[in-house]
C-alpha cells in the first residue's frame, strides 16, 4: 500500500512595527532581560491596552498579499491558560472573527503550479521567553518579547509531501519579507513554525489521526521532523497500530520526534472577547491605500527581471525568490549595465559561497559596490575571470576592496608583450614533442602549449595575447 501525508502549517511572524502591539515599549530584539517593558504589556491591574494601528496595517498587508478577504469588522478576544511566560494568563488573539480569511500562496512544484488554501490571518501579541538555568535548577523569565505584535497565518492541509511544506513556507517568507511586514528571521524567532501532519493511503479522502509537530525552528527542522513522522505513521498504519493524536516535538541531535502530551491534556482556552479594546472596523478607503502602497511581491519582480532585464526565467526566479538576494542584485545593476553579467556571479560564485558557509543572503560578506569593482578589473584586463574567482573567494572571506587584493596578493594579469613573449619562447623550447606534434598538423597542441605559459604565470597572462603570441612563434619555426 502507498501512503501520502496530509499537512497543514501554523506559522507565527512577529510584525515590524517600532512599538509593541498595546503600548509604546519597543519590540527590538534582545536587550537586558526585563528593560523592553512596562505595567501595559505585563498586564498589571489598572492598566489599559490601546492597540497599536500598525500592527493592525501590516496585518491587513500580509493578508492582501496572501490574497486573503479582509473583515470589515473583527475583534480581539481573550485566550485563557497559564503559563509563567504569558504574566496576564491569557494571550490577547483573535478567534471567530480574524482580520484575514480566505487566501492562498502558489507554490511551483515538480507537477506544475499548486495552490496552497490559508484558512485565517490573525492577529495577536507574543509572550515571553523562559530561560531555563540549568546549573541553578531554576527558570527565569524575561518579558521583553512579551506584547511585540504577531500574525498567526493558518494553512489548510493542502500539503501532501514535506518537499511541497518546505516550498509553501520558502514562499510564505518571501511574501513577509517583501511586503516587509516581517524581517522572518528563524534564528531570533520572528518566524516560528508549526505544523501537522495525518497520513492515509493514497486514493482516500478521508483524513488520518493528526498529530501536531512544535517549535520547529529551521527550515531544515520542518522537513526532516515531516519526513521523519510521515515514515512513523506510514509504518504504525502498516502494523496495524493506532495513530495518538497527540503533540510531539522534533528532537534535533536524535533527529526523531518525540511525544509531549497527548489529546487528553489538550488545553481548554476559554475564549471570550477582550473587554478592554474596541472592535476593530476597517473602511474600504484604508484596505486600498494599504493595497496601493504594498511593495513589489515575488512574483511581479520575476516578470520584471525577465521581460525588462532580460533575465532567463530559471536566473529571475532563483534570485527574487529571496529578497536580499534580489536587492543585492538589483543595486549591482543599477551600478554596471549588463544584468546577465552579475546575474552569472550571483547564481555561480555567490550562491557557492553562501552555501558553502552558511550565510544569508542578508548577510553576504560582499558590497554590490564591490562585486561590480571586480567585474570592471575583469573588463579593463586587469585581470582574467578565472584569476577574478579567486579574487572573489578571498572578498568574500575578508571583505577587502578587489583592487587592493590584486594588488596585494599580485594577481594583476601580465599583458607586457616582451615579457609574455619571452616565457612564449621558453615554453617552446621546453616542449619540444608537442610543437612537433602542432607542426604535424596536431592543432590540440597548441592548447597544451598555451596551458604551460598560464601555469607558469599562475594563471596571469593574459589570454588572448598568448594566444597571438604563440601562434606567431610557432609559425616562425614552421618556416624554418
Ligand atoms: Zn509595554
Amino acid at each position: 500500500m502507498e501512503f501520502e501525508a496530509v499537512i497543514g502549517l501554523e506559522v507565527h511572524a512577529e510584525l515590524l512595527t517600532e512599538s509593541k502591539i498595546f503600548c509604546s515599549c519597543t519590540t527590538e530584539f534582545g536587550g537586558e532581560p526585563n528593560t523592553h517593558c512596562c505595567p501595559v504589556c505585563l498586564g498589571l491591574p489598572g492598566t489599559l491596552p490601546v492597540l497599536n494601528k500598525k500592527a493592525v496595517e501590516y496585518a491587513i498587508r500580509a493578508g492582501l498579499a496572501l490574497n486573503c478577504n479582509i473583515a470589515r469588522f473583527s475583534k480581539m478576544d481573550r485566550k485563557n491558560y497559564f503559563y509563567p511566560d504569558l504574566p496576564k494568563a491569557y494571550q490577547i488573539s483573535q478567534y471567530d472573527l480574524p482580520l484575514c480569511r480566505d487566501g492562498y500562496v502558489e507554490i511551483e512544484t515538480e507537477n506544475g503550479v499548486k495552490k496552497i488554501g490559508i484558512i485565517r490571518v490573525h492577529l495577536e501579541e507574543d509572550a515571553g521567553k523562559l530561560i531555563h538555568d540549568e546549573g541553578a535548577g531554576s527558570s527565569l523569565v524575561d518579558y521583553n518579547r512579551t506584547g511585540v505584535p504577531l500574525i498567526e497565518i493558518v494553512s489548510y492541509p493542502d500539503m501532501r509531501t514535506p518537499e511541497e511544506a518546505r516550498l509553501y513556507l520558502a514562499k510564505l517568507k518571501s511574501i513577509l519579507e517583501y511586503t516587509e511586514v516581517s524581517d522572518c528571521k528563524m534564528q531570533e524567532g520572528s518566524l516560528r513554525v508549526d505544523t501537522n501532519i495525518s497520513v492515509r493511503p493514497v486514493g482516500s479522502s478521508a483524513f488520518g489521526t493528526k498529530v501536531e509537530l512544535k517549535n520547529l525552528n529551521s527550515f531544515r527542522a520542518v522537513y526532516r521532523a515531516l519526513e521523519y513522522e510521515f515514515k512513523r505513521q506510514a509504518e504504525a498504519i502498516k502494523n496495524g497500530e493506532e495513530i495518538t493524536q497527540e503533540t510531539r516535538r522534533w528532537d534535533e541531535n536524535k533527529g526523531i520526534t518525540v511525544s509531549m502530551r497527548s489529546k487528553e491534556e489538550a488545553h481548554d482556552y476559554r475564549y471570550f472577547p477582550e473587554p478592554d479594546i474596541v472592535p476593530i472596523v476597517v473602511d474600504d478607503e484604508w484596505i486600498e491605500d494599504i493595497r496601493r502602497n504594498i511593495p513589489e511581491l515575488p512574483q511581479q519582480k520575476r516578470e520584471r527581471f525577465i521581460n525588462d532585464l532580460g533575465l532567463p526565467p530559471y536566473d529571475a526566479g532563483v534570485i527574487t525568490s529571496d529578497k536580499a538576494l534580489s536587492d543585492f542584485f538589483e543595486r549591482c545593476v543599477e551600478l554596471y549595465d549588463n544584468p546577465k553579467t552579475i546575474s552569472n556571479w550571483v547564481m555561480g560564485e555567490i550562491l557557492r559561497a553562501m552555501k558553502d558557509s552558511d550565510i544569508e543572503a542578508s548577510n553576504l560578506p560582499v558590497k554590490p559596490e564591490q562585486l561590480v569593482m571586480l567585474q570592471e578589473l575583469v573588463d579593463d584586463g586587469t585581470i582574467s575571470i578565472s584569476i577574478a574567482k579567486r579574487v572573489f573567494d578571498i572578498m568574500f572571506k575578508t571583505g577587502e576592496n578587489p583592487d587592493d587584493i590584486v594588488r596585494k596578493e599580485g594577481l594583476a594579469q601580465i599583458s607586457d608583450e616582451g615579457a609574455l613573449r619571452e616565457i612564449v619562447i621558453k615554453t617552446i623550447k621546453n616542449n619540444p614533442k608537442s610543437v612537433e606534434d602542432f607542426l604535424g598538423g596536431k592543432e590540440k597542441a597548441m592548447g597544451f602549449l598555451i596551458g604551460q605559459v598560464m601555469k607558469e604565470t599562475k594563471g596571469k597572462a593574459n589570454p588572448q595575447m598568448i594566444n597571438e603570441i604563440m601562434k606567431e612563434e610557432l609559425s616562425k619555426i614552421s618556416k624554418n
